[in-house]
C-alpha cells in the first residue's frame, strides 16, 4: 500500500462520480490522505467540485462521455456517489482492469434500480423484506394488490430515490392518481414500478457497514425521520433489543457480502420489535450518516476513504448526536444564509453549508449536527440549531 503525491506522476488518483454534499465530503477525507481527486457531477460548480483537484461537468448517464472523461483523467480509482450513472461504462471499466469501481460495477449497476437489488436480495439470498411485485401497468399494480399485497400499500418507479414519484395507496381510489405520479417522478420516462406492503415498522435504521482490507465492520445503528421518502433528521446511536440489533448486522452483512468490493455502505432496515426488514442499500455513503461527523471517530466518509484504499478502519462511537437536515425554502440561485452564528450558538452543534449554487424549495443546502450525552438532546440540539439558518434573496 503506498500513496503518491498529488499532481505528480506518481498520484494516487480518485474519481467521484457524484459531487454533491456526500460527494464533497468524501472528497475532503481523501483530500487529507494526500490523495489527487477528480470530480465529476452534472453541473458546474457542484459542492464536490469546489474541493478537488480537478472538476467536470458531464452527463453521467451517457456511457460516451463517462468513458471519456475516465479515459482522459486515468483514476485509479472510480467511485460513484450517485446512482444515475452509465453502469455499462463502468463494467467495461473493471473488465479492462484500468480502475477499480467501488465497490465493484455489478453493485453499482444493481443498486441503481429496485429490482436488481430487491431480487437478489428477496430471492436469492433470502433475506426478509416487505412482501412486493413488479408491474408495468397500472392494471398489473391492481393485480399484485389484490392477489395478496393488499392496502396499505406503497408505489415507487424502480428508477428512483429520495422518494421521487412514491405515494402510499390505502384504496383503490388512490391506484390512478399513484400510477401517474410515479409514471411522472421516476429518473426515467415510463419506467416500472415496484408496488411493496405496507411496513408498520417501529422506527427504520440504517446499518452502516465497512467492507475493509481485513473483514466487515458495522457502525452503531442510526435512527431516522423520513418526510415525503426524504431524509429530515437522524440520530445515533437508535437503541435496539440485541435480538433486533444482531439481526441487523447479520442481514447487512449479507447483502454487503454479496455485493462485494471495499467501502462503506448504507444498509436500510425497517424493524419490528425484533424482525428486521430489508428495505434498500446504497453501495456509499448514506445521507442519514452525515450524524458521524458528530458521532464516530471517523465519519462514514472518512471510513470509506480509508476502506477503498485498503487501509485500518475504526466505527467507534465517540459520542451520541444528531443531524437535521437545512433545506433551502425558496427557488432561487446564490442564496445567502443568516443565522449560522445562532446556529452555532448552540451547544455541541457544527454547521454544514453545501455550497450549492442553486436553491429549490425542498433541495437539501446544509445540515446541523450536535452531539450530546445522549441522543434526545443531540435531537434537540440538531433541529434547533437548523431551523435557526434562514435561506435569504437579495
Ligand atoms: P425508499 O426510497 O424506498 O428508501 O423509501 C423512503 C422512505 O419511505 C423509507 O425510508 C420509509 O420511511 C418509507 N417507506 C418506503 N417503503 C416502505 C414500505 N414498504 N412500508 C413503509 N414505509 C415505507
Amino acid at each position: 500500500m503506498r500513496i503518491g503525491t498529488p499532481l505528480a506522476p506518481s498520484a494516487t488518483r480518485v474519481m467521484l462520480l457524484g459531487a454533491g454534499e456526500l460527494g464533497k465530503e468524501v472528497v475532503i477525507a481523501f483530500q487529507r490522505l494526500g490523495v489527487e481527486v477528480v470530480a465529476v457531477d452534472r453541473y458546474p460548480d457542484a459542492p464536490g467540485h469546489q474541493v478537488a483537484h480537478r472538476a467536470h461537468a458531464i452527463d453521467m448517464t451517457d456511457p460516451v462521455a463517462l468513458t471519456a472523461v475516465i479515459e482522459q483523467e486515468q483514476p485509479q480509482y472510480v467511485i460513484p456517489e450517485i446512482e444515475a450513472i452509465a453502469t455499462t461504462a463502468l463494467l467495461a471499466v473493471e473488465e479492462a482492469g484500468t480502475a477499480t469501481v467501488v465497490p465493484t460495477a455489478r453493485a453499482t449497476r444493481l443498486t441503481m434500480d429496485r429490482e436488481g437489488i430487491r431480487r437478489l436480495a428477496a430471492e436469492e439470498l433470502g433475506l426478509p423484506t416487505s412482501p412486493y411485485a413488479f408491474a408495468d401497468s397500472l392494471d398489473e399494480v391492481s393485480a399484485a394488490i389484490d392477489d395478496g399485497i393488499g392496502f396499505p400499500c406503497v408505489l415507487k418507479p424502480v428508477m428512483s430515490s429520495s422518494g421521487k414519484g412514491q405515494s402510499v395507496l390505502r384504496s383503490a381510489a388512490d391506484l390512478g392518481p399513484a400510477w401517474d405520479y410515479a409514471m411522472a417522478g421516476g429518473r426515467v420516462a415510463g419506467t416500472r414500478v415496484i408496488v411493496e406492503g405496507f411496513v408498520d415498522f417501529d422506527y427504520e435504521i440504517t446499518q452502516l457497514t465497512v467492507r475493509a482490507a481485513d473483514g466487515t465492520h458495522f457502525c452503531a445503528p442510526i435512527g431516522h425521520l423520513q418526510e415525503h421518502g426524504d431524509y429530515v433528521e437522524s440520530w445515533q446511536p437508535q437503541p435496539m433489543s440485541e435480538a433486533a440489533a444482531a439481526a441487523a448486522r447479520d442481514v447487512a452483512g449479507r447483502i454487503t457480502e454479496a455485493l462485494g468490493g471495499r467501502g462503506v455502505f448504507g444498509v436500510e432496515l425497517f424493524v419490528r420489535g425484533d424482525e428486521v426488514l430489508f428495505s434498500e442499500v446504497s453501495p456509499r455513503p448514506h445521507d442519514t450518516g452525515l450524524v458521524t461527523l458528530a458521532t464516530q471517530r471517523l465519519s462514514e466518509f472518512e471510513l470509506h476513504a480509508r476502506a477503498v484504499l485498503g487501509l485500518p478502519v475504526d466505527v467507534s462511537l465517540r459520542s451520541p448526536g444528531a443531524s437535521a437536515v437545512i433545506y433551502g425554502g425558496v427557488d432561487a440561485k446564490a442564496v445567502g444564509f443568516e443565522g449560522v452564528d445562532a446556529a452555532l450558538a448552540v451547544p455541541g452543534t457544527d454547521v454544514r453549508l453545501f455550497g450549492k449554487p442553486e436553491s429549490f424549495a425542498t433541495r437539501r443546502m446544509g445540515v446541523a449536527v450536535a452531539a450530546a450525552d445522549d441522543v434526545e438532546t443531540a435531537r434537540s440540539r440538531a433541529t434547533e440549531a437548523a431551523g435557526l439558518v434562514r435561506v435569504v434573496v437579495d
